[in-house]
């Protein structure tokens, strides 16, 4: 896969599309993108809209956004709501804003024009025999007794099903189809159940709900969706999608199927997502490890860095895992070429430069991003005592470490060379301060007499330093196929957050939440709602290692 990408490629979609169009089978281009409201939307959907929204556009089209809200036992208005404001923060503007739930009436009325045409009875199997009569793919099902109730009965029955005259599970409505179809979608699927639960927009004014299958390509009929564009697991269904509309005589869109988004290392199933939720093991559908949009936002992921992500893994027809560090890729190259550059120190260790004059700061240029100039120069204030990082400094260093140790000497960044002189030892035997010297011909990093420093280090001065709580975060789980797991939930990442109590450097006070900055050395950091006047919090977005881009070299 190439890195350079984002000039859209053709794919079979646009294909069918474009082909559609020149064959005069639709004169126009309408999408839709219909979430069920009983999540939140996670990076899958960002995918789907993608390939909907952005579709629509380049044929000059239009794209709904439809609550496909025909369950009320699952489904909630704070889902909606959710959902259109992470629509909205994805970039993505929809031409009508519609519900399943707006065509309760038509639906019926279409239902009604079935059984008139003797394509739809009513059944009064229990869901279990239901079950039970349907067969498997090596038995063909069995009819239901009451499949060839007469047109006057089914009528009669299903008005009083509507009006409330008959228990939850006692009777749907079926569509007579074919008992025998090796597709068990076709084998007299069920049109509508008796539902008593209230729903979110219609109350109590229903009590029997369509269900997916014969509300779909209703819906996607009425609004004169040309494409209807979903993922793979609706292949089997697209018969029935299509039986109906032609029963009904109505507009006929055409479906077409692409592959879910898989991502190793996550779940992208809004039922797995819920259960990570409500059991705790994390702390909200926005937690930063949740691959909900709202989640990956709180992790710092930017809009466009999600659309760069999907214009990358394209349309594909077969079902695939996409490596996770594809995402991050494209997270990281948006923020190397925007965030503000800042130096942090994650787990500190104080160095004493016993040279340097007690009470004096010098304000030394420290450059805002070396992929701007255009961002400028800040000031960095440099005094006696620093932290520097602990990994920096090694005691008994082996070969190949050529940062800090003793009687050694490392360039501090935009600062002076400093020589290690002495360790300070708790009663542990831990260390916990290096008594160094500082050489004052070297400010700004360079040696008059030519020596060179082996590495460079980041540091801040300890009297001007905020603390700030740093939230580094690891995979959710660790399998990166964690849905292959016999329960999902006992290959959980235990380490999937680490809090560190960090110093930072004091240009960063007053950061509103959203604010990215790139901590020299430590990876892409952005500003946590948890954040108080008094104390930042920050997330790692991701580290500087770009895994991706390895391995899309070797591949
Ligand atoms: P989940 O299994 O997570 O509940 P869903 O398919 O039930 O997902 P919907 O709200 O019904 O979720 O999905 C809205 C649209 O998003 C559908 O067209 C669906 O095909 C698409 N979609 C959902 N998950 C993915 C995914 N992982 N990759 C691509 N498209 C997806
Ligand atoms: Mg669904």
């Amino acid at each position: 896969m190439a890195l350079s990408s984002t000039v859209h490629v053709s794919d079979f979609i646009r294909a069918a599309v474009r082909e559609d169009l020149a064959t005069g089978r639709f004169t126009y281009v309408r999408t839709r993108f219909p979430p069920e409201p009983n999540g939140y939307l996670h990076i899958g959907h960002a995918k789907a809209m993608a390939i909907d929204f952005e579709i629509a556009r380049e044929f000059g089209g239009t794209c709904n956004l439809r609550f496909d809200d025909t369950n009320p036992t699952k489904e909630e208005q704070e889902y909606v709501d959710a959902i259109i404001e992470d629509v909205r923060w994805l970039g993505y503007q929809w031409d009508g804003l519609y519900f399943a739930s707006d065509y309760f009436e038509q639906l019926y009325e279409f239902a009604v024009k079935l059984i008139k045409k003797g394509k739809a009875y009513v059944c009064d199997l229990s869901p279990e025999e239901l079950r039970e009569y349907r067969g498997t793919l090596t038995q063909p099902g069995r009819e239901s007794p009451w499949r060839n109730r007469s047109v006057e009965e089914n009528l009669d029955l299903f008005a009083r099903m509507r009006a409330g005259e008959f228990p939850e599970g006692s009777r749907t409505l079926r569509a007579k189809i074919d008992m025998a179809s090796g597709n068990l979608n076709l084998r007299d699927p069920v049109m509508y159940r008796i539902i008593r639960t209230p729903h979110h927009r219609t109350g109590t004014r229903w009590c029997i709900y369509p269900t997916y299958d014969f509300a779909h390509g209703q819906c996607d009929s009425i609004e004169g969706v040309t494409h209807s564009l979903c993922s793979l697991e609706y292949e089997d269904h697209r018969p029935l999608y299509e039986w109906f509309l032609r029963e009904l005589e109505i507009f006929s869109p055409r479906q077409i199927e692409f592959a879910r988004l898989n991502l190793s290392y996550t779940v992208l199933s809004k039922r797995k997502l819920l259960r990570l939720v409500q059991e705790g093991h994390v702390r909200g559908w926005d937690d930063p490890r949740m691959p909900t949009l709202r989640g990956l936002r709180r992790r710092g992921y930017t809009p466009s860095a999600i659309r760069d992500f999907c214009a990358r893994i394209g349309v594909a027809k077969a079902n695939s895992i996409v490596d996770i560090a594809m995402l991050e890729h494209s997270l990281r190259d948006e923020l190397n070429k925007t965030a503000p550059r800042v130096m942090a120190v994650l787990r500190p260790l104080r160095v004493v430069i016993e040279n340097y004059p007690e009470g004096q700061t010098e304000w030394l240029e420290a450059i805002n991003n070396p992929e701007d100039p255009s961002a400028g120069t800040r000031l960095v204030p440099f005094s006696r005592e620093l932290y520097i990082e602990q990994d920096d400094f090694m005691e008994n260093p082996p070969p190949k470490f050529y940062r800090l140790s003793p009687g050694r000497e490392v360039r501090l960044r935009y600062g002076y060379f400093i020589r290690c002189n002495e360790v300070v030892k708790n009663a542990q035997g831990q260390v916990v301060a290096l008594r160094c010297t500082y050489d004052p011909e070297t400010r700004g990093g360079s040696a008059p007499d030519g020596r060179k420093a082996k590495a460079t280090i980041h540091w801040v001065s300890a009297a001007h330093a905020l603390p700030i709580e740093a939230r580094l975060y690891d995979h959710l789980f660790t399998r990166p196929d964690p849905d292959e797991a016999e329960d999902f939930l006992s290959v959980l990442n235990p380490h999937s957050l680490e809090v560190v109590n960090a110093f930072i450097e004091p240009s960063v006070a007053g950061s509103p939440v959203g604010k990215h900055y790139q901590f020299e050395r430590l990876g892409y950091f952005v500003v946590d709602p948890d954040s108080t006047p008094e104390r930042l919090v920050f997330n790692r977005s991701v580290t500087l290692k770009d895994e991706w881009a390895k391995i899309a070299k070797q591949g």
